[in-house]
């Protein structure tokens, strides 16, 4: 929050809770940016008029193709299939200097480097409606696939990275999915980056009842 008077606040009333009215909000990269223009438009609160936030683990269920009508957020959680598993999921190598992904050992910015090695599997995800790119980083990557990055470097050394995207397609094409991710929305389209991902494992005939109660059909 940038404000641009003085407010009724200094280190020693903190934390303070505030309730703000009329400021103007943007977005940069999934996280809000607030900007007060005058001191009125802040009311002190003598107490959190919410609940205790258990930051680690608080996520706001939205439907995929209502997420990807807004502009980008944080901590939310969304569900929909894997359609598409990309053939570039394994290991990678990032410049050391900008992360980018090098090809053949070259960085489109630095030429030839020395690589970080680095893990990430990349999907499409999609509600019947919309759909959306689906990016798991190294830690997600490897509590999904339960094996460290060494395990994975040398599944693929011994079997192929062919092999290794075959597995994870016959896995997880079609399969139902929860993610709990960050959602960045720009004109490239939408993307998840994941902090967690589970596979819906409710047996079909569950599902379905589940389905069957919710519009009221009967069996
Ligand atoms: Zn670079």
């Amino acid at each position: 929050m940038t404000a641009w008077s003085e407010l009724p606040l200094d280190g020693d009333s903190l934390p303070a809770y505030v309730s703000l009215t009329g400021v103007r909000v943007r977005a940069w990269q999934g996280t809000p940016d607030i900007t007060v223009d005058e001191a009125k438009q802040v009311t002190l609160l003598d107490k959190a008029p919410w609940d205790a936030i258990d930051a680690a683990n608080h996520w706001v269920e939205t439907d995929l193709t209502e997420l990807l009508s807004g502009g980008s957020k944080s901590g939310v959680q969304t569900n929909g299939t894997i359609v598409s598993i990309r053939s570039d999921c394994g290991i990678i190598q990032r410049c050391p200097e900008c992360r980018r992904v090098l090809r053949e050992g070259s960085c489109a910015d630095h030429g030839a480097m020395q690589g970080n090695k680095d893990l990430r599997l990349r999907m499409v995800l999609d509600d019947g409606a919309s759909s959306a790119s689906l990016l798991l980083n190294k830690e997600a990557s490897e509590k999904y696939l339960g094996k460290d990055m060494e395990k994975v470097t040398d599944q693929i050394d011994n079997f192929g990275q062919e092999t290794f995207v075959q597995e994870l397609r016959s896995t997880l094409l079609g399969q139902r999915v929860t993610v709990r991710c960050r959602c960045l929305i720009d004109d490239q389209g939408a993307m998840l980056l994941c902090d967690e991902f589970e596979v819906d494992s409710t047996a079909p005939g569950e599902r379905s009842q589940a389905v069957r109660a919710r519009w009221g059909v009967l069996s």
